[in-house]
């Protein structure tokens, strides 16, 4: 299964997180010899076991929800951080980056579902976010593009128009803030039930889990 996900995403210049959570570091493994390097996992703790047990050469990528007094634990190693949903998680990002002597690579989580549980920010806060002096002046977190979840159901024309709106997020945030950035460029969405949508709806980056490692 990871083969012929892997040949799909190549062909489409998307890339892969495999998703680790729940997965023992044997899983892993055998996902790693297939040539993956890139996981994500949506528990600090979780994470910190598996950093420490796993290959360095792991690139680890925060997919979870993250709390600001948490952060320290992941800066010296996490690869990017797809869960930034508030100033003051991106402010803690930097302290603790600079601290390491790192530049860290985030992504804001946008709230593009129905469900009202899901964590995430909406277009309107994150230009005043981006529009602040507090974030202007931040110089160890490094936004590289935007991430989403779309609602849980079968209605694909639903996921898709989820989808559609996030990369509209990301193609305004472009023209108004980042230009002449390269580095933004990431639209983190699709999951296992999802990811067809999500690349044919602009995704650079999907977020696999139970698909892959259902076979492996
Ligand atoms: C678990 C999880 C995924 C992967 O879900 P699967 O359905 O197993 O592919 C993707 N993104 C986030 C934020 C997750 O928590």
């Amino acid at each position: 299964m990871i083969n012929e996900i892997s040949r799909i995403l190549k062909a489409n210049q998307v890339k892969l997180v495999a998703v680790s959570k729940t997965q023992p570091p044997e899983r892993i493994m055998e996902v790693y010899n297939y040539g993956q390097r890139i996981f994500g996992e949506n528990r600090v703790q979780e994470m910190l076991l598996k950093q420490a047990a796993l290959p360095k050469d792991i690139q680890w990528h925060l997919i979870g929800h993250l709390q600001s007094k948490k952060v320290k634990q992941i800066t010296p190693f996490v690869r990017m951080i797809h869960s930034v949903d508030s100033l003051s998680l991106l402010a803690e990002i930097d302290k603790q980056a600079q601290k390491v002597g790192r530049t860290i690579d985030c992504l804001l989580q946008f709230h593009i579902a129905e469900e009202a549980s899901k964590f995430g920010l909406d277009l309107t806060t994150a230009q005043q976010l981006l529009d602040s002096a507090d974030y202007r002046a931040m110089q160890n977190v490094r936004i590289c593009g935007v991430m989403g979840m779309a609602t849980f159901t079968d209605n694909e024309n639903q996921i898709r128009t989820e989808f559609l709106h996030l990369k509209m997020i990301f193609d305004q945030l472009k023209a108004d803030f980042f230009v002449d950035k390269p580095f933004f460029k990431e639209i983190s969405m699709g999951m296992s039930g999802d990811w067809e949508i999500a690349v044919a709806a602009g995704s650079t980056m999907v977020r696999i889990g139970s698909l892959i490692f259902a076979d492996t």
